[in-house]
Order: structure tokens, then C-alpha cells, then sequence
């Protein structure tokens, strides 16, 4: 069956807006659009009779906006003529995918800078396709981290602070995604744009928080999982930084996955056995009040065989790992060798009592 297309009048004034070059309309790229890993399990939930398809509807046209200005235009277009949008920012995962063949694809890949980075204030700007890695390459220089969301550093910060989720490995210490979000730029389902937080405030606009005057809109903006894109598009997020939690001097040598690098001084993990998920819950709860973990996380026996490898002849070295019944990670680090003791003794005095 032919793929229902734009008309052309429609698909001609959404390329006024981003230009002949950064929409299409062609089969094959709307079908690899209609592509994502597991979309097989969200097809199976909706039909479980149906054939196991790793497609989802066909979207009409990508578009790849490069301003928010564009990005307005292209939310009022598709309230002027009914059709639905889906945002993507890396765009990895199911919930990605148009739920409706009436809809476009806001591709956001052009929006990748790094705003700003206000070391003093401990925070940072950053559009929707700047990575996680990205922005802890420029960040680190200032001695500083952020969050880091588990789906890992190819993540992007701004969709885990407005669209989706929120804990990561080193939560403990940089907390949750919710949480972390500042200020806002956000384009409303009806194409206004909200300037949230601070960045709402009349005088000396700016970043800093995610509060400003009146009510906060944090909680009916993302709650606690996020709105996955049924809520407007965001274009700019303020997010926490925080001090590196030991020094920033890596030596690495060597090129992924063949790489090897100097821990620095200061840091230390632990792997403890916890035997079973009760033992497990315990320990998490008894070494989390110390407040003195950068990570404290449970993870399969095979994780952590694979986080010490980096061929399959490195990981069959570490098979004895693959006994631990219920691992519980933990790491420690600390700037100097008085807060680095006082981290050992406090996770000493923990496991004593476990
Ligand atoms: C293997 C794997 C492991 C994961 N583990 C975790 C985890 O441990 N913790 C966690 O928090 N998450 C996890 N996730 C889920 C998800 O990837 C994260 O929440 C991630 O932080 C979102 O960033 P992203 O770059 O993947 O966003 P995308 O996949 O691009 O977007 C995520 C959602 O937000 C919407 N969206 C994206 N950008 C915008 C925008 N600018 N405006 C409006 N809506 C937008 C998208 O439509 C989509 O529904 C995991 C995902 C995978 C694939």
C-alpha cells in the first residue's frame, strides 16, 4: 500500500521554515524513521495475535529544525492542519516512534549546542542532541560532572531533564534528572513559548533556577517519568553541575574498546556479594545514610564481568565473577587523602554492621 503523504501545499510551508533540505517526505527515509529497537515488545502489547514488527507507524516528513523560533512555526503549522508531532532528541528507543501515519518527526539532531557553562553557579544550557558524553568533555576542563541518566553517555541530558526518566549509576551523588532541572525553554503543544523559572522573570532574565515567580510547573511538566513528547517540545534546559567527585587527571592510553587508563588517587570500589535481594536492599539502605558513595548500585553478575573485560578472552578471566548471586557496587572517591580516610572508615564501619 502506497504511504500516505503531505499534501504538497502543507509539505511546501513546512519547507519554508526549515528549508528543501532539511525535510523529506521520501519512503525510505520515513520508513527507517518508523524504525526502533524493541518496538516489537510496544506492537506486541497493542496486538499479541499480530506479526513481531519492528516498525511503528510511518510518520508523513522528518523535519530537522535548527532554532526554536523554527520549531514554533512547525507546532502552530500542525495545529493549523491537525497533525501530530513527535520530538526526538538521540532518538533511541520505542518511545520515539509516532503512535499515529499523522504525524511528522521533529528530528532535533541540528539543535547540539552547548549554550553556556556557568562553572561559578554550578550549572549548564544545553540543546536537545548534545550528549551526555558531550557535555562531560567540556564540563571536566572546569573540574566539574553531571548527571548521567543509566540509558549512558550517549543519553541526552535535556530529554532526561524534561521528557523522560531520571536515575543513573552515580545518583547518589548527582541525584535525579527531575530534580536537576533549572530553567526551561519550552514551545507548548499550541506553539507559545514558556520561559520557565528564573528564565521567566521580567528583570535580568536568566538560567539559574527552575522556580521563578508564581506556581511551580515543574511537576505538569515532566512528573515523575516525563510526557515522552505529548506536552509541546523542548528546546533548551538549564541543568545542575557538580564539583568532580575526585580529580579530572585520566591518563588513558590506547583506543575503545583496547584502552587502559590511570585511576586517579582517591577512589575506590567496592563489590560486595550481597548473597540475596533482601541482604541486597539492606546493605543499599545502611550505606546510602553514610552519604558517602559516588555509586552505590546493584548489578548482574555478568555487568560486572563486563565492566573489568574488554575482549571475550578478558571477560572468560574474570568467570569466577559470574557466581555472585546479588552484587552490590560501590565507589568512593574523594579530592583529598582526609576526605578520601574519612569515605574508608564510614563504608568500614557499614559493612561492619552488615
Ligand atoms: C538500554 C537503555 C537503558 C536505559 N536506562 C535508563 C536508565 O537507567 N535511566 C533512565 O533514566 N533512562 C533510561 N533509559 C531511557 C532513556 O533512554 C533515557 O531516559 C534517556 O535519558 C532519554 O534520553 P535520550 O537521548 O535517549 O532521549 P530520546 O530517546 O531522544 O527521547 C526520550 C523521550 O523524550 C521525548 N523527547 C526527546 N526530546 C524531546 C524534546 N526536545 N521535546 C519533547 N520531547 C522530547 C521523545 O519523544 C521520547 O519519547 C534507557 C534506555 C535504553 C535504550
Amino acid at each position: 500500500m502506497p504511504l500516505e503523504k503531505l499534501e504538497k501545499t502543507i509539505y511546501q510551508e513546512f519547507a519554508n521554515i526549515v528549508g528543501t533540505e532539511n525535510i523529506d517526505d521520501s519512503a525510505p527515509v520515513r520508513e527507517v524513521y518508523a524504525y526502533n529497537w524493541c518496538q516489537e515488545i510496544f506492537n506486541y502489547m497493542h496486538d499479541k495475535s499480530g506479526p513481531l514488527s519492528p516498525f511503528s507507524d510511518v510518520p508523513k516528513a522528518v523535519l530537522l529544525p535548527s532554532t526554536t523560533e523554527e520549531v514554533q512555526q512547525i507546532v502552530k503549522l500542525c495545529n493549523k492542519y491537525k497533525i501530530m508531532i513527535k520530538a526526538q532528541s538521540t532518538g533511541l528507543g520505542p518511545w520515539n516512534q509516532p503512535s499515529s501515519s499523522n504525524s511528522i518527526i521533529l528530528d532535533l539532531r541540528r539543535m547540539n549546542h552547548i549554550v553556556k557553562i556557568d562553572a561559578k553557579n554550578l550549572y549548564c544550557v544545553v540543546e536537545p542532541y548534545v550528549s551526555g558524553a558531550q557535555l562531560q568533555v567540556e564540563i571536566m576542563k572546569h573540574g566539574l560532572n553531571c548527571h548521567m541518566p543509566g540509558a549512558g553517555p550517549m543519553a541526552s541530558p535535556l530529554a532526561s531533564a524534561t521528557s523522560m526518566n531520571g536515575p543513573g549509576f552515580t545518583s547518589p551523588h548527582t541525584g535525579h534528572s527531575s530534580r536537576n532541572m533549572l530553567a526551561v525553554e519550552w514551545v507548548l503543544p499550541d506553539g507559545e513559548i514558556l520561559r520557565l523559572g528564573s528564565l521567566g522573570q521580567k528583570n535580568n532574565p536568566d538560567w539559574f533556577h527552575g522556580d521563578g515567580p508564581g506556581p511551580s510547573l515543574r511537576g505538569i511538566m515532566r512528573g515523575w517519568a516525563g510526557a515522552k513528547s505529548g506536552l509541546g517540545v523542548f528546546t533548551k534546559v538549564a541543568v545542575k553541575l557538580f564539583p568532580y567527585p575526585c580529580s579530572t587527571d585520566f591518563k588513558v592510553s590506547g583506543c575503545s574498546p583496547n584502552y587502559d587508563f590511570e585511576i586517579p588517587d582517591f577512589i575506590r570500589v567496592y563489590i560486595i556479594d550481597c548473597k540475596n535481594f533482601k541482604k541486597l536492599e539492606e546493605a543499599m539502605l545502611r550505606i546510602e545514610e553514610e552519604e558517602v558513595s559516588f555509586m552505590c548500585s546493584y548489578l548482574s553478575a555478568f555487568a560486572v564481568m563486563a565492566i573489568f573485560s574488554n575482549s571475550i578472552e578478558t571477560l572468560m578471566d574474570k568467570i569466577a565473577l559470574g557466581n555472585l548471586k546479588a552484587p552490590l557496587v560501590v565507589i568512593i572517591a574523594a579530592r583529598t587523602e582526609r576526605e578520601f580516610d574519612y569515605k574508608q572508615k564510614a563504608m568500614d564501619l557499614a559493612l561492619d554492621e552488615l
